[in-house]
């Protein structure tokens, strides 16, 4: 007979303490709260935000301006900020640029422009990632998840730097590219295979692997990757990419997990 939901024992688990999911309830004292700045002058749009992220545990700071946001982020340092263009007082590109001076936490672009230029030119100024307004809450959530997940990941110990792609497990530490084996596969001869990539592409491989799922300027990949002063030269980009194409993915006419975003920049899709 089956077990029905008896009276937990003394020295019990509590329920759900031991694998709350990625959209579990974040236990009192155990998960750090993130703390996440909303830079927005439409109330409508602050409330709601407001509600979703205290919703999932986050504590909410809110600025309307740009000139609070940066007094009240200098004062409360946020996990993380999402970031509205359109602002009363200076333009938001103005405002991450300012907060990139000292500011090195995620910021989430949130604008109701929808050109590729204003896009380029918020993640030029260092901006992580863009929600086109009007956007689902589902994906700002996941998309500020994926932030603070590579943020924790860049800052946190004992960081494992792997990433797979297709059916090559890269290990950015070690600088290796092998086979990511099934156990089936570790049988056969070709697991123990190994690729050869060109410090170039380890170096682009490098930004875009640590940002799993984030959009990266093409500007911001050119300038990490050949120095400042080389932001137009998208060319060498594409030769790189169509060559870490035909290295990794299965089928590289149609890659999977190395992505062009047309006239804005690349992103790794795990
Ligand atoms: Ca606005």
């Amino acid at each position: 007979m089956a077990e029905l939901a008896s009276a937990p024992r003394p020295g019990d688990p509590r329920p759900g303490a031991e694998d709350p999911g990625p959209e579990g309830p974040a236990l009192e004292g155990t998960v750090h709260r993130s703390g996440i700045l909303i830079v927005e002058d439409e109330a409508e749009l602050v409330r709601a935000l407001r509600i979703n992220l205290r919703a999932r545990q986050y504590e909410v700071l809110t600025a309307g301006t740009g000139q609070e946001a940066l007094a009240v982020a200098a004062r409360h340092p946020p996990d993380a900020i999402i970031l509205d263009l359109g602002l009363p007082d200076i333009d938001g590109t103005e405002v991450i640029v300012e907060l990139r001076r000292w500011y090195r936490a995620p910021i989430i672009v949130l604008s109701g422009r929808t050109s590729p230029g204003d896009k380029i030119g918020a993640l030029d100024v260092g901006a992580d990632d863009y929600v086109t307004k009007p956007f689902a809450m589902a994906e700002l959530l996941a998309r500020l998840r994926a932030v603070l997940r590579r943020d924790e990941g860049e800052s946190g110990p004992g960081q494992r730097r792997e990433a797979v792609i297709g059916r090559w497990r890269v290990d950015l530490t070690a600088h290796q590219v092998g086979r990511a084996a099934t156990e089936e596969e570790a049988a056969e001869e070709e697991a123990g295979e190994t690729l050869r990539l060109t410090p170039t592409e380890w170096r682009i491989l490098e930004i875009l692997l640590q940002r799993p799922g984030q959009l990266v300027g093409s500007a911001q990949l050119l300038t990490s990757v050949w120095g400042p002063g080389f932001q137009q030269r998208t060319n060498y980009l594409r030769f790189h990419m169509a060559r870490l194409r035909r290295k990794l993915e299965d089928n590289p006419a149609r890659p999977r997990h190395l992505l062009t975003e047309p006239g804005m920049g690349y992103r790794y899709q795990p």
